[in-house]
Order: C-alpha cells, then structure tokens, then sequence
C-alpha cells in the first residue's frame, strides 16, 4: 500500500479571519502570554476609557481537543513566574504538594549510592509537585474568564507571509481522507490574518521550524539539541514516598557514553491513601547506538531493585511521551522578527541542568505579552518593534538563569564523566572556561551498524522492543493504551517522509531503521516485503502518534517532518 502524506489541498479558498493577536499553542508559554496580555489591556482601559483596546481579536491555537491534553512534563514548578503573573496564585492552583525532600542516586546495575549533597541546581524545595495537564487546563480558565478566546481543536498548519512579513496563521483543513481528498464532512481551515504572530507550540514547534528554516534563524547559533522524556504515571501502596518527595537518579541503564536521568516525584491524590509517583527517564538525543529505544530505558530502569521496589504492588495508570530541548542560551534562535515572536520551548527556553522550563515558558510568555500590547497600542509590529521582546529577555532573570549554564550540556559530549566535571568547572567558572562552547545536532552521533557490536554490548538491555511482564515493566503498545491517544483514521499520514527510498534502500541496512526504536508509539514499523529492495518497507500507524516530535529531531537523515494531524487528535495526558 502506498504512503499518502498530509498536504494542502490545491484550489481551497480559506476563509479569512482578522486578529490582532494570534498565539499558536496552548501550553504554559501560550497561556501566560494571553493571560499577561489581557491583564494589560484590562489596565489600559480602566486608565484611558477614551480609548479602549479590544480583546475580542486575541486568539489562542492549541491543536487538542481540550486544553491540557497535549501537555506532558514532569512536573516540578518553580513558582517565581507565576508568582509576578498571578500574585497570590497558590491558593487557588491545582498544586498536588509543596518539595520537602530532595535526594539525587547515582545507581549501579544493582546499587544506588546517594550524593552526599543534592547539587545546586536540582535543590527543589519550595518547588511545587503539578500535573502540567491539570495546571494548564486550570490556566485556560482563566484566559477564557479573562475574555480571550482558545480555540481548542485546531492546529496552526502553516504560517502566512507577505514578503518576509509574517502575516497570519492558517488553520487545519478538517475532512480529509487517507488518499488526501475532500470527504463529505470537508471543512477548510482558516487564514487568520493577525498583526502579531506568537509561536508557542513547545519542543521543535512545527510552524517554529517553517519559520526557523525559512529565514535561516539558527545560523550563528549552536543547533537545538533534545531529550526525549518517557513518563508513566503510578499509584503506589501508601509509605512508599512522600508527597512531595523528589529523586533524581543518574547511571544506569544508561553507560557513560549516554546522557540522561530519571526523575521521581511523589504526590497523593486528594481522598486516596495511595500515593501517586510521577516517574519518568530522559534520554538525551544524541546517543551512538540507532538501536536504543528509550522506552526500553524506562522498562530497563524500573527493574532496578531500588525502583522495583518502589514500585512494587502498585499500579501504572497513564503513559506519555515528549521530546524537550535541552541547547539553553546558545541554542536560542533570534526571538523576534517582522510580525513574529517566539516563546516558551518553541525558542528553547529551558534550563536542562535544573529539568526546569515551565516558570521560564511562562516569563517568556509575559514579556512576550508586554512587546505585543505596545504594538498594538502604536500600531506597529514590525521587527524592530517586536524586537523589544530580544532586550527584555536579555534584561530579565531569564538571561540571569540560562546564562551561567550557558554551556552546561555541551560539557557532556564526550561521556558522563567528562560532563561532570565540566559541570563542577561550570559552576566555578561562571559558566566554564570558554564563553560559548560549540555543539552539533545529536542526530549526527548515530553510528551505522557496522561500527557497532552485532550483540549491543554494554547497551544490550536498551536496545530494541521491551518485552514487559505486564505488571512492572510493559512493552510498547500495553504503554502507548494509556496515553490515551486517539486520531481521526481517515486521514493522511502527518509524518511526512521526504523519500520512503531512503528508508527502504539505506536506513534499513545502515542503522537498521532506527524510527522503529526511537518511537516511543510504534508508528514506525518495516514490515515484509519481497518487492522492497532488502526485503523490508517502511509502514506508519500514524493514529498511535503521541506528538513527542522525536522522529522530527532524531532520524539520521533528518527526512521526517512532523506535521499536525486533524486538530483534536493526539494523545489524552489528563493527570500527566
Ligand atoms: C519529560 C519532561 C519532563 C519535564 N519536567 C519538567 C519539570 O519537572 N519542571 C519544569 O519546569 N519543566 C519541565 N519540563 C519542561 C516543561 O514541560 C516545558 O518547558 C514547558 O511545558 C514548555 O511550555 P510551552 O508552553 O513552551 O510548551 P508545551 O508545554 O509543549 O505546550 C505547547 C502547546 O502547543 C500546542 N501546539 C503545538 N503545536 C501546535 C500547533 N501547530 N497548533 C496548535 N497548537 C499547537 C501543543 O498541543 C501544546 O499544548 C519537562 C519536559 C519534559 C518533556
Ligand atoms: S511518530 Fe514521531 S512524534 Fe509521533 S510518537 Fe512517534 S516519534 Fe513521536
């Protein structure tokens, strides 16, 4: 069967909307910046009654099919942004429980050995324990009280331009089928042309990415690099850990040529003696072997005996996935340009020596904010007004986390031990030796199989599809049934592959596929065929997709693009 990819259809005429302010992507970032907007606007009518500003045409894009769905994170809060946004906000938030107890592991393959100091910067006392799922849809709430307007559902798909201006955002057509054609049902999406363009569509945005490649944004930078963090949710005998304890370990599985961690946070549910464990492990996207699966470095770490015993008698209750963008300042592309501004972890707001960028995504949403509201007050979001957002993120507490940790993951290039004493130097040195060290696309570490140990070496117990027993560990698809994740099925495929030859011809031979182990979904499958030249084709379950953008970052020929499915389908990350 052929592969139909999602495009737009030709002849469609897209209905035209007119906003003042259009923001794609309804996360921490996206929420705070409509949220700090309208607090803005509110202020500068009660001050100037004469001359009201209207909120009526601030939109918010967020492509699931309620707020919060999509959203996965750990999730510790560092409260400082919401603090300036909402003042007084912690008593009315969904906080599950307040950071009273910190330890960071280095585990064996069988020991664990605490540190003997938590380092700086995983110290989370007074940090908050979230659902990022809870805590934003409580978020939309009160963008909507607020008078602006989410429309939940529906995906930015392509950027609108005049000349080199950004001038709009056109929605998803709905209604299309897996041959690409118009169904009954064919809605088309919108043009909606808006003064200002916010991108805040988290980790390798795909819009971001349009816009990114389009005017050549990284050149001068260090390239983005990733993790991807593979989480499930828990429900433990109660005593096993604290609400509001928080581990983090490093080590094993991974070797010392990988880079990564696990986290563990503890919280209850209100009304059950349970205690819920948010237990996830990160995979840094520029590992060796195209073989490692870091849904299998999740199922590998859990039988830890430290872990296993944790875990024991409880229960997995939800399963999610999500790439996050671990460049810090470097990696930043510019923020702002002629009708644009970028935010949250579309720009690559996070600190990866502290896990954090939800209190960073929300800053930057707020000045964001602020940069907007003045140029719809003088009628002007050219660059050079919209490059206001640049200074004020360079004169903020922003620049003053991501600074000094401006080079804290490139330290790692050369293998954990080396990263730890980079890091020690770092934190001496004020961000190390070297003002800016250079990186490269994590992509590019992948070594063809024949550099590599036919049996996987000291990385076996990564590779591959984890088996599960069903009770401890689980294998790909018994995980993916709690994510929750549904699509519509009659559509185009959303991950659009340049040249199938590619995979079919080269990739299986050279690194052995691997998109089917890096998918923590199993959309990517080569399955038989006695046509295909090496006796495999590449085959995609695209309705399994939970939006983690890994195969977008991570595929050794960089020829997979994601796309956005019809808006509405994706995963289910209630609770997460
Ligand atoms: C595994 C993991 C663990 C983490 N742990 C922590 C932690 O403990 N503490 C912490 O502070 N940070 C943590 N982070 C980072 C934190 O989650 C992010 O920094 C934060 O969520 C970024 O917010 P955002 O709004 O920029 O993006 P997101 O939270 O990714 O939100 C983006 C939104 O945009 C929507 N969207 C995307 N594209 C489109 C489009 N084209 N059209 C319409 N909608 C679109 C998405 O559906 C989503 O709702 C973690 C991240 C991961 C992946
Ligand atoms: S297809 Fe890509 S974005 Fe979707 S789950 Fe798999 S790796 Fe993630």
């Amino acid at each position: 069967m052929t592969l139909v990819f999602r495009k737009p259809l030709p002849n469609v005429e897209h209905p035209e909307m007119p906003a003042d302010v259009v923001i794609v992507g309804g996360g921490p970032a996206g929420m705070a910046c409509a949220l700090r907007l309208s607090q803005l606007i509110d202020d500068h009518n009660a001050r100037h009654p004469e001359a009201p500003l209207s909120k009526e045409n601030i939109y918010v894009l967020e492509k699931a099919r309620e707020a919060g769905q999509h959203c996965l994170s750990g999730a510790l809060l560092d409260p400082r942004s919401m603090k300036e946004l909402l003042p007084g906000f912690e008593s009315e938030a969904p906080l599950d429980a307040v950071v009273n107890k910190d330890a960071v592991y280095f585990l064996t393959r069988t020991g664990h050995y605490r540190l003997p100091i938590t380092p700086p910067p995983l110290r989370d006392h007074g940090n908050y324990v979230i659902s990022i799922n809870r805590f934003v849809k409580w978020l939309a709430g009160k963008v909507e009280a607020a008078g602006i307007t989410i429309f939940t559902g529906f995906a930015g798909s392509e950027l609108l331009y005049e000349g080199d201006r950004v001038t709009g955002v056109r929605t998803d057509d709905k209604g299309v089928d897996k041959q690409n054609q118009a169904k009954s049902n064919f809605e088309p999406g919108y043009d909606i042309k808006a003064k200002v363009v916010v991108l805040a569509e988290g980790t390798r945005g795909s819009l971001t990415k349009q816009l990114i490649q389009k005017f050549d944004l990284m050149k001068d930078r260090n390239p983005q690099t990733y993790g991807v963090g593979v989480k499930e949710l828990w429900e433990v005998p109660s005593g096993r850990i604290q609400a509001g304890e928080v581990i983090y370990t490093m080590g094993y599985p991974l070797t010392t040529k990988e880079y990564g961690g696990a986290w563990i946070y503890g919280s209850q549910n209100p009304g059950s003696k349970d205690n819920i464990v948010s237990l996830g492990f990160v995979t840094g996207l520029d590992y060796r072997d195209p073989r490692l699966d870091p849904q299998h470095v999740l199922q590998t770490f859990k039988q830890h005996p430290f872990i296993a015993k944790l875990l024991a008698g409880g229960k997995m209750i939800r399963y999610g996935a999500k790439a996050l963008p671990y460049g810090g300042w470097w990696s930043l592309p510019p923020l702002a340009g002629d009708g644009w501004m970028i935010i949250g972890d579309s720009a690559g707001f996070l600190n990866s020596a502290r896990l954090k960028g939800i209190h960073l995504a929300v800053k930057s949403g707020m000045l964001a904010a602020e940069t907007a509201f003045e140029a719809l007050l003088k009628s002007d979001s050219s660059a050079a007004a919209l490059g206001k957002f640049q200074r004020s993120v360079e004169t903020s507490w922003i620049k003053d986390e991501l600074w000094p940790v401006r080079n804290f993951h490139q330290g790692f290039k050369s293998g954990m031990v080396a990263g730890v004493f980079n890091t020690a130097l770092q934190e001496i040195f004020d961000g190390g030796l070297r003002n800016r060290v250079p990186s490269h696309p994590g992509h590019e570490n992948l070594q063809p199989l024949a550099n590599l140990p036919a049996d996987g070496g000291a990385e076996t117990h990564m590779l591959g599809p984890a088996k599960g027993d069903g009770k401890l560990t689980f294998d790909k698809l018994t995980d993916l049934y709690h994510s929750g994740t549904k699509h519509e099925e009659d559509q185009p495929a959303h991950l659009l592959i340049q040249d199938t030859n590619v995979c079919n011809d080269r990739c299986v031979k050279e690194f052995g596929s691997p998109c089917q182990n890096f998918c923590p979904a199993n959309v990517y499958e080569m399955v038989d065929d006695e046509t295909a030249p090496n006796g495999k084709r590449i085959s995609l379950n695209p309705a399994n997709c939970v939006h983690c953008k890994t195969c977008d970052i991570q595929d050794p020929y960089q020829i997979i693009t994601w796309v956005p499915p019809e808006g509405g389908g994706g995963p289910n990350y209630d609770g997460m």
